[in-house]
């Protein structure tokens, strides 16, 4: 039989897949771009506007909270811009403390004159004798940046922002918390450079569903085709309206685990874990005391988010357009994470809502809610327990059924959007000059 192949999952991984290789792409939901979704709400409405619509009397969100495209290939970001316009911006950010209402610029060992004296220096002589790296991520934290800036911040951050996982699990986003004793004694005292991932990023003008959008216009996208199961033996998609497809070769951006549990797949090592996240859309009128901020790291909240970011601080062209002058409103995204797949029930999700709402409000950010929108990430963040070997067993499994796994929740790898499109360029050239499967066809 000719050898034919099909990419799953229109994200931006899918979506670079399905340019490079022409092959088609199938997509669970009824637009393009995935985690990156852009959606709008009016304020006081309670649903996104359709996912076409472009009402500029309206609050621009995005599925996952705010996607800004760091770094990246000089020609992933050369494809970028030739489809969309877009914006470059110098980062934002701080830790803020709230029970004293204070902030620290990002990263907070680069600024420890923002701290008290004596917090500083014993902050500085712990980093200073860094302990043995450990196996863990909290040993990691505390071996770098010591017991003082883990008890301030370090400790409690990560407990929010991995689900309590940190202490199990291996590290791995290191470079969001660079390690650099040099800038943290010239900022004891003095101002110290940006560093990090993110000093700068770009963002599409047009929000970054033009950029989706355009992507798939360059692919044969079939939407609303939900994959429920594979079977291996006899090389066949199930969809979730009953059909069956046969397929040879199949380019996968669906979470790791998820392809696995669907194909019926075990391996001998234990699964390696994830966290979820709740992502709450707010838009509201602005509080006295809203900072400027890109977006803040939260080391202790009463609702239990860790990250606070602000879309019309990055852009105005996030608020309605009536407001973008004025500077009386803004737009927020806040993350909690949660253990694997623990979906709180729309009651919790509604009392929690209300909780971040009073909070923000009692922290000055924000006056009255105008649209409040929480949305789910079953598979936000993905993680490995220390020397897991389950990740490499686990596509070994997959590509011996023709299933080649791509992309951040493919191949259950931390990268960004940039990086995203890269992979799926790539993975897509390999798949270059298969015939496609029929995206539509139904059972054969
Ligand atoms: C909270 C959070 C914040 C982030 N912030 C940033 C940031 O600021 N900057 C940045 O560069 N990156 C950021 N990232 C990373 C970025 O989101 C990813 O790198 C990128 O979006 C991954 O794209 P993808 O196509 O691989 O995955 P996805 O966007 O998840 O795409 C997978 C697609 O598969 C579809 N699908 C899933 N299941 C099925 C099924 N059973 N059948 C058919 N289709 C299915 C989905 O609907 C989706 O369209 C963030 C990630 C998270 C979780």
């Amino acid at each position: 039989m000719e050898e034919n192949a099909l990419i799953l999952g229109a994200g931006m991984t899918g979506l670079a897949a399905g340019i490079a290789s022409g092959l088609p792409v199938v997509e669970a939901a009824d637009s393009p771009g995935g985690i990156c979704l852009s959606y709008r709400m009016r304020p006081g409405d309670e649903q996104p506007l359709p996912p076409d619509s472009d009402e500029d009397e309206a609050y621009r969100f995005e599925n996952g909270g705010g996607h800004w495209i760091f770094g990246g290939d000089p020609t992933v970001l050369h494809f970028i811009r030739r489809l969309v316009p877009v914006r470059r911006y110098a980062r934002r950010s701080s830790v803020y403390f709230p029970d004293n209402g204070s902030y620290v610029p990002y990263p907070i060992q680069n600024h420890l004159r923002y701290l008290d004296k004596s917090v500083a220096l014993q902050a500085l002589a712990e980093m200073a004798s860094p302990a043995a790296p450990g196996t863990t991520m909290a040993d990691w934290v505390s071996g770098n940046f010591g017991d003082t800036l883990g008890d301030l911040f370090f400790a409690p951050f990560h407990e929010l922002y991995t689900a309590g996982l940190y202490r199990d699990i291996a590290p791995q986003d290191s470079y969001k918390s660079p390690v650099n004793l040099k800038l943290a004694l010239q900022g004891a005292f003095a101002d110290a450079p940006a560093v990090g991932y993110n000093t700068t990023f770009i963002y599409p003008e047009g929000g970054l569903n033009l950029l989706a959008q355009r992507m798939a216009a360059q692919c044969q996208v079939a939407y609303g085709r939900r994959v429920t199961g594979f079977d291996l033996e006899a090389r066949k998609i199930r969809f979730a309206d009953g059909s069956e497809q046969a397929y040879q070769q199949i380019l996968s951006t669906l979470p790791l685990n998820q392809v696995m549990n669907m194909a019926g797949l075990t391996v001998a090592a234990k699964a390696d874990p994830h966290t979820s996240v709740l992502v709450l859309n707010i838009g509201a009128t602005r509080g006295d005391k809203c900072p400027d901020d890109h977006w803040l790291y939260i080391p202790r909240s009463d609702s239990g988010f860790h990250r606070v970011g602000f879309y019309s601080n990055v852009d105005r062209s996030f608020l309605p357009a009536s407001a973008r002058a004025a500077g009386d409103r803004v737009s927020i995204y806040i993350e909690r994470a949660y253990p694997a797949g623990a979906q709180p029930d729309a009651a919790n999700v509604a009392n929690y809502c209300a909780n971040v709402v009073r909070e923000l409000q009692q922290w000055g950010f924000i006056g009255e809610a105008e649209v409040v929108h929480p949305t789910w990430v079953d598979v936000a963040y993905t993680w490995s327990w220390p020397g897991s070997p389950w990740k490499q067993q686990a596509l070994r499994a997959l590509e011996e059924a023709g299933i080649y796994q791509v992309g951040r929740y493919g191949r259950w790898i931390f990268q960004g959007i940039a990086d995203s499109i890269r992979d799926g360029f790539i993975a897509g050239n390999g798949f270059r000059g298969y015939p496609g499967i029929p995206a539509h066809g139904a059972g054969e």
